[in-house]
């Protein structure tokens, strides 16, 4: 067989401990035809293989980005983005501009707030001295709080608050009237809907289909926000991907680009039981997997989310928040429940995933993956956790002997890379930030890593993700520890050991005859890169199933 592609002279990073390192790479179709020097590799051209010269650049399996939100974070991409800004004179700057350049637009939504973007929490008020004419909104850098103006609220229909499940909330003042502040999901799903992004929201908000099922120029719309997303992805190097909200629309809006050529990643969408669910939904998770089985879209799992983030202390925590008596969150799943639910998806033999950032949701979780082993038996299950912001020390232990991964995302470390110090370290606690955001601890007691940004929450830039783990400082606080693990740890936790978290191991995540044609090539050789200067290389080529998907 002629390769259609070499890539030589490059520095290999196989992942494949057998033999790590190659120069040469030949790929045929889809598939990885051989692996060698340059020398061995480079005769098997013909006149129609495209030979690319990587200049001594680092060459790796194509990032595997383990959590992610395609497809609203595609459409995202058209927001405003807060990233840099700070206070009320810069916000309000930025959103008048912005307003100026959209005159069309039903709503001005931002992405990227933080929780202490002003000098005190924010309401409708503070919004309306920015604009009070139009709808505006900002969604918190963590997508799990929504600050809203009166317009927006007004046109919303919730200016007069709004029913919501537990743990979501409109938050209504003293006046009788919604202050602005819209903590989770189903509390500022009206706003998104208002903003148009209601079928594309349904897949974190309710985990329903869209009622009715959408007519093809809707279908278009949503097509065009993948096809962002997933441009966005390409152009930093990422060919396989974990969506962590998800229905079937989902998956048939991808199953669309497919068809039409466009799909340039492998996505791999949960079914997201939500709590006021009955068991018998998970019917539908059977069929979202039975229906989508091939080397490009998959499913097989099942998302759910235990409690909520930190900053808003809607994480579910074993002790109260600081400062807080009695307060320390909720979890979304009551333990028996989970534990029911848990044992009834692994019965089905799919995976789970679940989102748990405080110590209280962690164990809630490992609680119900033990219980769900006990009951079935012990199989591959490799249900994972999402996040584990903190964990109670007693449980560390409990991921590695139960086979759970940590699905955790080192850049989203307060002080890591973009998001700042505070509130979140005094909201955690001094104290406790010892048992906070770890990864070389969760490593060490033998839980195997997947490495992601959840993008939108964070940049999706991988390299950048690399250059910010292998930075990061232990922090001041008593105990606290250093969390970093080693490149080769890095670059295995964002390709091979992201790979095997999703079952996809026989396919992407490592360099070897007969694998997926996925590669990316860096603009440098990352292991002779000082660690802070990391950030500054690039991806030079991105290569998904043998076809060229991004190139500098
Ligand atoms: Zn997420």
């Amino acid at each position: 067989m002629t390769p259609h592609l070499i890539l030589t002279n490059a520095r290999i990073l196989t992942m494949d401990a057998a033999h790590p390192r190659a120069g040469a790479i030949a790929l045929a179709g889809e598939r990885i035809l051989a692996l060698g020097a340059p020398s061995v590799i480079e005769p098997m051209a013909g006149p129609g293989t495209d030979v690319i010269d990587c200049k001594g650049a680092t060459l790796l399996p194509g990032f595997v980005e383990s959590h992610l939100h395609l497809i609203f974070g595609g459409a995202e991409l058209s927001h405003l983005h807060l990233t840099g800004i700070e206070g009320e004179e810069a916000l309000t700057r930025a959103f008048r501009v912005f307003a100026e350049k959209h005159p069309d637009r039903p709503l001005l939504m931002a992405q990227g707030g933080h929780y202490a973007l002003l000098d005190h929490p924010m309401s409708r008020h503070d919004l309306d001295r920015m604009i009070a004419d139009r709808p505006i909104a900002i969604m918190a850098h963590d997508h799990h709080t929504v600050w809203a103006n009166t317009a927006a609220l007004k046109a919303a229909g919730i200016l007069g608050g709004l029913k919501t499940p537990p743990g979501h909330e409109v938050v209504m003042g003293a006046d009788g009237l919604a202050t602005g502040e819209l903590l989770e999901f189903e509390a500022f799903a009206p706003i998104v809907a208002y903003n148009g992004e209601a079928r594309i929201g349904l897949g974190i908000a309710t985990g329903a289909e869209p009622s009715p099922w959408p007519a093809d120029a809707e279908m278009a719309i949503d097509r065009r926000a993948a096809a962002a997303g997933l441009a966005h992805a390409a152009r930093h190097g990422i060919t396989s991907m974990v969506n962590m909200d998800g229905n079937l629309y989902s998956l048939e809006l991808l199953r669309s680009l497919q068809k039409e050529g466009g799909l340039t990643a492998r996505v791999k969408v949960p079914f997201h039981f939500k709590p006021h669910m009955d068991l018998s939904e998970l019917d539908r998770a059977d069929h979202m997997t039975r229906a989508f089985n091939d080397d490009w879209l998959t499913s097989g799992f099942v998302k759910m989310f235990m409690d909520g983030v930190v900053d808003s202390r809607t994480a579910y925590m074993l002790n109260d928040y600081p400062g807080h008596p009695g307060q320390r969150g909720e979890p979304l799943f009551p333990g028996p429940r989970f534990n029911e639910i848990a044992t009834e998806i692994d019965r089905r033999g799919l995976q789970i995933a679940v989102h748990a950032i405080g110590d209280g949701a962690v164990r809630t979780t490992i609680d119900g993956y033990e219980a769900a082993q006990r009951a079935n038996g012990h199989r591959d299950s490799r249900h994972r956790i999402e996040h584990i912001e903190l964990i109670d020390p007693a449980d560390i232990p409990r991921l590695g002997a139960l086979g759970i991964t940590a699905s955790v995302q080192p850049v989203h470390a307060p002080g890591a890379m973009d998001f700042a110090l505070e509130p979140t370290i005094h909201t955690v606690g001094l104290d406790r930030l010892k048992d906070a955001y770890l990864c070389r601890t969760l490593a060490e007691a033998g839980a195997p890593l997947a490495f992601a940004s959840d993008w939108p929450v964070t940049d999706i830039n991988v390299i950048r993700g690399i250059g910010a783990q292998m930075c990061r400082r232990p922090y001041a606080a008593p105990g606290a520890t250093d969390q970093r693990v080693s490149l080769a740890e890095t670059l295995y936790a964002y390709t091979a050991g992201g790979a095997w978290a999703a079952h996809r191991e026989g396919l992407v995540g490592t360099l070897r005859p007969g694998m997926a044609a996925d590669v990316v090539v860096l603009t440098g050789d990352i292991e002779n890169t000082p660690a802070e200067e990391i950030a500054s290389l690039d991806v030079a080529l991105t290569v998904a199933g043998g076809r060229i998907t991004w190139r500098a």
